[in-house]
């Protein structure tokens, strides 16, 4: 009885320290999650973007830059209204515009009639092709030879659609980034990709270049949902302004001729390029801050989620268990049950996906927020079965103990069934939150710059895959060996005291 009164006591020493945790990583996300549209008196626009596509958009010292932020820059400071920016899987931009997660798309977005059929576009403001990458060395090719080819596209780019129906099965990359890295590690032949960011990606890599046909002529435009007529008026007419005074043509052509990385400097050792490629991967324009910024989300939604996680595995634990041992609770047992089976039957992804654009779609909250929800809903599932377990592996004796001293059923489970039945899954515990850290890793596909998507972002830039990922993957194996370490202590300590 002695440790469990240790435990007890150690718990609510514990709990005035949780629950101001809890608060400051809460409140501030919920504060700001509820911030945003009337920061100033001016309407405020949601702009979807996928910022790894130079020149219209791409990250230049942490922000999004480009010719789109620029274009809006002055439709903003013309018609008086502000943008925000969030940058997010390409694939994912229609559905947020046609769902009202943003309210536009900007994004050198290619008019398509398929598209015309979801959303309502502007009048062009900038034309396109597609265009064919491939290494120096490589013969020019033709029509029929590309369907022999190994090519590489952005998933669900204009350019995907266009191989897909005309020449072969592609292999299809998040970004254009990602398809060029995968062709400079051999993995492709020809990456199909627009002309503007091809230039960018080809003055990046000397070992690449454009192939003098191009596949398709394209023009981008801007997107709204069907029937947001105002916004679109209102696009439409500054658009044409913009033109007229040739303020259009002056972005446009500024960032062409600025649209070249640093110049790619080859070192003759193996050593030497590695040399260079680590400061070219961190230390240029400080990079590291990538990872740096994206390794604190990675531990705030990991932390926050495993806290939502707890409480909501124990309360269900409880429930459940009760219900097994009293057969009271029914209702709420099989809400339980169905939690269960719902959270553990999908993959986390989807859920996350569905958190994000369907359940939180209409509403301006923060990523982080919805990451912490989605990851905490989800990991409270497999909590939930621990501590179940845990309870269950309790002699049924404790319980009975208990109850013959006078004690209450819930006094019983609190004070004597749940601590015991802590102290034998904690190894599974760990277990589950080290899982949860490294699962955060996704939040990238709802474009929350995480460790991960702070790597991708290096990689987007730099054309590097090597030193990107193995640094992310070295933060990662240091954050779960810490973590185990830690558990290993607690472990230990909890055996100390029950002798
Ligand atoms: N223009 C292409 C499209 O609309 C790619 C755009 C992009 O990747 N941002 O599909």
């Amino acid at each position: 009885m002695s440790v469990i009164s240790r435990m007890a006591k150690a718990i609510s020493r514990q709990k005035q320290w949780v629950c101001s945790a809890v608060a400051a990583l809460v409140l501030p996300l919920i504060m700001t999650g509820c911030d945003s549209k009337d920061e100033s008196q001016q309407p405020t626009y949601v702009v979807a973007m996928e910022a790894t596509f130079p020149p219209y958009e791409f990250y230049k010292g942490g922000e999004i830059a480009g010719i789109d932020v620029d274009i809006l820059k002055e439709i903003g400071r013309r018609k008086g209204v502000n943008f925000k920016l969030e940058d997010m899987a390409f694939d994912s931009i229609i559905t947020a515009v046609q769902t009202g997660k943003v309210d536009l798309v900007v994004s050198g977005l290619t008019v398509t009639q398929d598209r015309q059929r979801m959303v309502d576009f502007t009048r062009p403001y900038s034309g396109a092709r597609q265009v064919l990458i491939a290494p120096k060395n490589a013969p020019i090719y033709s029509k029929e030879d590309l369907a022999k080819l190994r090519l590489g596209v952005q998933h669900g780019s204009s350019g995907d659609v266009f191989v897909t129906e005309n020449i072969r099965e592609p292999e299809r990359f998040t970004n254009g980034a990602l398809a060029v890295s995968a062709m400079n590690a051999g993995k492709l032949d020809a990456v199909v990709l627009d002309n503007a960011p091809a230039e960018n990606h080809v003055a990046g890599s000397p070992e690449l270049t454009i192939q003098p046909t191009a596949l398709v002529e394209e023009e981008y435009a801007m997107a709204v949902r069907k029937g947001n007529t105002a916004l679109l008026n209102m696009l439409n007419a500054a658009l044409i302004d913009l033109e007229a005074d040739g303020t259009l043509k002056a972005i446009i052509d500024r960032h062409m001729r600025e649209n070249k990385p640093e110049n790619a400097q080859v070192a003759d050792t193996a050593f030497g390029r590695l040399i260079d490629d680590f400061k070219t991967d961190f230390i240029k324009n400080d990079r590291w801050k990538y990872l740096a910024e994206g390794f604190l989300v990675t531990i705030e939604i990991a932390v926050a989620a495993a806290l939502v996680g707890i409480a909501l595995g124990f309360l269900i634990a409880v429930i459940r268990s009760t219900a097994d041992l009293t057969g009271r609770l029914k209702v709420l047992d099989w809400l339980c049950r169905l939690y269960l089976t719902v959270v553990r039957g999908t993959p986390v992804v989807v859920q996350l996906l569905i958190i994000y654009f369907v359940i939180f779609g209409a509403v301006d909250i923060s990523k982080v927020l919805v990451a912490i929800v989605a990851f905490g809903l989800n990991s409270g599932a497999y909590v939930a079965e621990i501590i179940r377990s845990g309870i269950m592996s309790v002699d049924r004796g404790q319980m009975e103990a208990g109850r013959s001293l006078g004690l209450s059923y819930g006094t019983t489970m609190r004070s004597v069934v749940l601590p015991q039945a802590l102290k034998n899954v904690l190894p599974a515990l760990g277990n589950e939150f080290i899982v949860l850290l490294k699962e955060t890793s996704i939040c990238g596909y709802i474009a929350l710059q995480d460790l991960t998507k702070g790597g991708d972002i290096i990689r987007s830039q730099t054309y590097d895959a090597f030193l990107p990922l193995l640094g992310v993957a070295l933060i990662y194996l240091t954050m779960v060996v810490l973590l185990s370490h830690l558990l290993k202590k607690f472990e230990l300590h909890l055996k100390k005291n029950e002798r």
